[in-house]
C-alpha cells in the first residue's frame, strides 16, 4: 500500500473553504518568526483519496472488531459502542480540564461516583483515578507505600514478587527504588509459603501478588499470606488488572490486600492495544488514604470539590485528574451492568476458559490441571518434539484467521501458549477456535512443514488473516530486532 504522502499531487485539496469576507493579513503579523514553518509538507489529495486511504488501511490490521482475540493477560473483550457515545456526549466531551470547579460538578459527580462503586467492587476505603495505566498505577501504589513506612519512620528496602508476575510488577518496584526478590511458584501454580517465610523479613515493605496469578490460576491460600505477611508489618499489594476473573464474586479488600490497581481499559469498557489513552485507578485500605495523590475529589452537602490540602499525599501524578473519558466509559459499563451483570461478567469469563480449557488439553500439554479462572496456559512442548515451535502454532492460526493467543509468557511455563477468551465471546466463536487449534496439533503430528512454514498467502480453509494478505510470509524477525531499517524514506516533492 502506498503512503498517503506517496499519493500527493501538488495543487489537490480535500476541501475547498469560501472567500474571504475579512481584510487578508499577512501570517508573519500574526505568528512571531521563529513559531512559523518555512515548509509545511502534507499531504495534496482529493477527499475521496483520503476517505480510500484510511478505509483501506482499517482493514490491513487485525482488532475486536473483525475477529476473536484470545490474547492472555490482556483481556481483549468486545466493549459495547453505546459507552463510546456517552463518553462524547458534549457535557463530557467539550468540558475544559481548568474550568472552574463550579462548572465542572457533573464531573466531578461521575469521578466521584466512579470512585464509590470500585470501593464497594474491590473492598477499598478509597480510590485515586489519576494513574493512566496499569503500570502507573503500580508506581502510584508503590510511591504510597513508600511515603507510608516514611511516615512511619520505618526503612524498608524489598518487595517480594512471585515469579510468575506480570513484567511490570518487579519493573515498577525498582523504579521506586526498590529491591525486587523473586519467589518461586510451588507444583500447584501458586505462591510457595515456605519461600515466601524465608524471605519476608522487616525488610520487606510489600509483597505484591497477581490474583488470580498469570496462570489464570487464583491463590488459595491468599488469607494465610496476607496475615502472615501483615505480622511483619508489610503490606500486600493486589494487581488487579484482570478483576474480570472474580468481579462480584470475591473483595481483594476482604482478602486481606491493601493496596490495588484495576486497568479499566481491560476490564471495564475501554478497548486497549495500539497505545490509546488507559486508565489504571488505585485503591487503598484506611490506613493508606492520607498519601493518595492529590487532588483528591470530596464532597460536601451537595457540592464536589478537589481537596490539595493534603499535606502526606505523594502529590500529582498525571496533568489534570487522568483520562477522564476512560472514566466516563467506565462509569456507563458499570452502571448499565449493575452488581448481578458484573457478577455475570466474571462467571462467563471463567466458564468460557474452562470451556476451552476442557477442549484443548487432550491436544496440548496443560501444566497445571486445575480448574481455572479467568485464562488458563497450554505448553507446546508435546509439539515442540515434532520440531514444531510454539511460534509456529501461533502463526499457523493466522492462517486459520485468528489473531495468536499470547505466547512464551508466562516465562515460568516452556513453550507457553497463554489463552484468554474473555466473556464476550460466544459458544460458537469458541468452538470455531477450539477446531482451529486441534487441526494445528493433528497437522504437526501428520505433516509439520505446513506449520513451521506459515503463515501461508493463499491459505485454505477461507478465512486468511489481514497480516497475510497480498501474499505477505513470515517476517524475518530477527533481522528486523538487529538490523531495523527506521529510515524515514525520502520523498519525491
Ligand atoms: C496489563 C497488565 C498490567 C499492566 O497494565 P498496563 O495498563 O499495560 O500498564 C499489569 N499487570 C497485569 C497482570 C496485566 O495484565
Amino acid at each position: 500500500m502506498k503512503l498517503i504522502f506517496e499519493k500527493s499531487k501538488p495543487g489537490r485539496m480535500g476541501i475547498s473553504l469560501p472567500d474571504c469576507d475579512v481584510p487578508e493579513k499577512k501570517i508573519e503579523e500574526l505568528i512571531p518568526k521563529n513559531s512559523l514553518r518555512s515548509e509545511l509538507r502534507l499531504p495534496e489529495v482529493s477527499e475521496a483519496e483520503v476517505v480510500r486511504h484510511y478505509t483501506k488501511l482499517s482493514t490491513q490490521n487485525y482488532g475486536i472488531d473483525t475477529g476473536f482475540y484470545p490474547l492472555g493477560s490482556c483481556t481483549m473483550k468486545y466493549n459495547p459502542k453505546v459507552n463510546e457515545e456517552i463518553a462524547e456526549l458534549p457535557g463530557f466531551r467539550s468540558l475544559h480540564p481548568v474550568q472552574d470547579e463550579e462548572l465542572s460538578q457533573g464531573a466531578l459527580e461521575l469521578m466521584y461516583n466512579l470512585e464509590k462503586i470500585l470501593c464497594e467492587i474491590t473492598g477499598m476505603d478509597g480510590f485515586t483515578l489519576q494513574p493512566a495505566a496499569g503500570a502507573q498505577g503500580e508506581l502510584a501504589g508503590l510511591m504510597m507505600t513508600k511515603a507510608y513506612f516514611e511516615h512511619r519512620g520505618e526503612r524498608r528496602t524489598k518487595i517480594i514478587v512471585p515469579d510468575s508476575s506480570h513484567g511490570t510488577n518487579p519493573a515498577s518496584a525498582t523504579l521506586c527504588g526498590y529491591e525486587s526478590i523473586t519467589i518461586r511458584s510451588n507444583e500447584k501454580g501458586t505462591v510457595d509459603l515456605k519461600e515466601l517465610k524465608k524471605v519476608l523479613d522487616g525488610e520487606v515493605a510489600c509483597i505484591i501478588l497477581t490474583n488470580p496469578n498469570t496462570l489464570g490460576l487464583f491463590e488459595e491460600e491468599i488469607l494465610e499470606i496476607t496475615h502472615i505477611a501483615h505480622k511483619r508489618g508489610a503490606l500486600v499489594y493486589c494487581d488487579g488488572a484482570n478483576m474480570n476473573a472474580f468481579l462480584g464474586i470475591a473483595r481483594p479488600g476482604d482478602m486481606g490486600f491493601d493496596i490495588i490497581h484495576l486497568n479499566l481499559h481491560k476490564t471495564f469498557s475501554t478497548p486497549h492495544g495500539g497505545g490509546g489513552p488507559g486508565s489504571g485507578p488505585v485503591g487503598v485500605k484506611k490506613s493508606l488514604v492520607p498519601f493518595l495523590p492529590k487532588p483528591t475529589i470530596e464532597k460536601e452537602k451537595d457540592r464536589y470539590r478537589l481537596d490539595y490540602d493534603r499535606p502526606l499525599s505523594i502529590g500529582k501524578i498525571k496533568t489534570f485528574y487522568g483520562n477522564f473519558g476512560v472514566m466516563v466509559k467506565a462509569y456507563a459499563y458499570l452502571r448499565t451492568l449493575g452488581p448481578e451483570g458484573l457478577r455475570e461478567v466474571a462467571e462467563n469469563a471463567v466458564l468460557n476458559a474452562n470451556y476451552l480449557m476442557k477442549k484443548l488439553k487432550s491436544y496440548y500439554y496443560l501444566p497445571f490441571d486445575r480448574v481455572c479462572m479467568h485464562e488458563f496456559v497450554l505448553s507446546g512442548k508435546r509439539q515442540l518434539e515434532e520440531g514444531v515451535h510454539t511460534n509456529d502454532i501461533a502463526k499457523r492460526l493466522l492462517d486459520y484467521g485468528f489473531h495468536a493467543p499470547t505466547i512464551y509468557f508466562p516465562l515460568i511455563v516452556s513453550e507457553a501458549i497463554m489463552i484468554e477468551p474473555t466473556e464476550t465471546e460466544s459458544k460458537e466463536t469458541l468452538d470455531e477456535f477450539a477446531s482451529a487449534m486441534i487441526r494445528i496439533a493433528k497437522e504437526t503430528e501428520e505433516n509439520p512443514e505446513i506449520v513451521k512454514t506459515a503463515p501461508h498467502p493463499t491459505a485454505e480453509g477461507g478465512r486468511t488473516h489481514p497480516s497475510t494478505k497480498g501474499g505477505r510470509r513470515r517476517l524475518d524477525a530477527v533481522t528486523a530486532a538487529r538490523r531495523p531499517n527506521l529510515r524515514w524514506k525520502k520523498l519525491d516533492k
